[in-house]
């Protein structure tokens, strides 16, 4: 297998990194302070981060300054995508991030209780969200629509991609699948495409640009991986397959969940956590489906009541006094039932996909301090 090599991000420089002239506003106006450079956020552990810096061969691991770690609240620390101020020291391959700039766009879902705030942020100054469905699975519209909702609420641009349109028997079934998707998308662009036959792959590539970050979120098996990597290029790794090289030592890419895509088309952001929307649904688009339930739920004595058996619940007094059906009620349950389940299952598969990071991490800390020693460093 070839090592990833010119695609390593700082390679591109700060603009090949999404780097405008709006972030040099920000950049001045935040006035991060002298012997400060801008960096971007290329790969997240806990407590670390990797930065890649216009003209540094290499993203830097970075640390926060005991400032930062002790005024920032627990959603303004970096995450992938963020521009950062940071103090580098390239010959150490370290670097200190002293400030994040203030985040164009932000992908975050609802915290855990214990977090102390109400939203994880997941990704920071994503432009471009790609929602992927495929054609062969019946298509659900309203998990699209969460998707679009989650897209537009970290204020990025959504476009839906419906894979797999080589599975049609007919043309008519894609027609209709397009026409479904248009509806609910109220305005967003649909893209079809085949990773099999090659169809729409350029168009999905209309939407990129240099600079340009883009994610793609979806439920899983609807092709996002394949899709990642037909844009991606085939000699090109994604995150999930750096970390399987990563244990039999390829060290150089530990991490990476910001690559540049060919032909200086832009970024691709790829988080585990980031792609299914359970992780990061922050209930909005059940609140969307069933707005009734939502308005409704506004006058329980809790915010976080669910309508259980809490007192002052105005949710069963409405469906007991007959202005809320109890059919819709009965619907709500069953959806947030559903939701939560798989929001805890997600969350264990996350965890699980850390702590093996973790064993990877460790063990190529270990081949790389042993390169330094060996004088193969770099
Ligand atoms: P993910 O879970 O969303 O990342 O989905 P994957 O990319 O892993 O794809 C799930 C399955 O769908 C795999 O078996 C892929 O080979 C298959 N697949 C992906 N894209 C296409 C496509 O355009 N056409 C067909 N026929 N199969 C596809
Ligand atoms: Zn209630």
């Amino acid at each position: 297998m070839t090592e990833p090599s010119a695609d390593v991000v700082g390679l591109a420089g700060l603009p090949g990194l999404g780097w405008d002239e709006a972030w040099a506003a920000a950049w001045s106006t935040t006035a991060p302070g002298s012997g400060l450079v801008p960096a971007r956020i290329v790969g997240a552990h806990r407590g670390t981060w990797e930065v890649a810096l216009g003209g540094v061969d290499a993203p830097l691991e970075a640390r926060a300054t005991g400032r930062l770690r002790h005024e920032a609240g627990p959603a303004e620390l970096p995450v992938v995508g963020d521009w950062v101020a940071v103090d580098a020291r390239p010959d150490e391959g370290a670097a200190s991030v002293h400030v994040v700039l203030p985040r164009r766009t932000q992908l975050r879902r609802r915290a855990p209780a214990d977090y102390g705030a109400p939203f994880q942020v997941l990704a920071a100054n994503v432009d471009v969200v790609l929602v992927a469905t495929s054609l062969n699975r019946d298509l659900n519209v309203r998990r699209v629509e969460r998707f679009l909702t989650a897209a537009w609420e970290s204020g990025a641009r959504p476009v839906v991609v419906l894979t797999k349109v080589d599975l049609a028997r007919d043309p008519v079934e894609v027609a209709i699948a397009e026409a479904q998707l248009e509806e609910v998308a109220a305005g967003v662009p649909v893209v079809a495409t085949s990773a099999v036959s090659g169809a729409g792959l350029d168009a999905v590539r209309a939407f990129l640009a240099a600079g340009r970050t883009v994610v793609i979120i979806g439920s899983s098996g609807v092709g996002k991986s394949t899709l990642a990597n037909a844009l991606l290029g085939e000699e090109r790794l994604l995150v999930r397959e750096i970390r399987e090289d990563d244990a039999r030592g390829r060290h150089t890419t530990v991490g990476r969940q910001l690559v540049s895509l060919p032909g200086g088309e832009g970024l691709l952001l790829d988080t585990p956590g980031l792609r299914e929307l359970a992780l990061w649904d922050d209930g909005a688009g059940l609140d969307l489906a069933f707005s009734d339930v939502a308005v409704t739920a506004e006058s329980c004595r809790f915010s976080d009541c669910r309508h259980a058996s809490e007192p002052g619940c105005a949710v069963r007094a409405a469906v007991a006094d007959g202005t809320l059906h109890a059919d819709r009620f009965d619907g709500w349950q069953k959806l947030e039932r559903e939701e939560r389940h798989r929001a805890l299952e997600m969350d264990a598969v996350a965890r699980r996909a850390e702590q093996r990071r973790w064993a990877v991490i460790g063990k190529a800390g270990a081949a790389r301090s042993k390169a330094k020693r060996g004088g193969f460093g770099h």
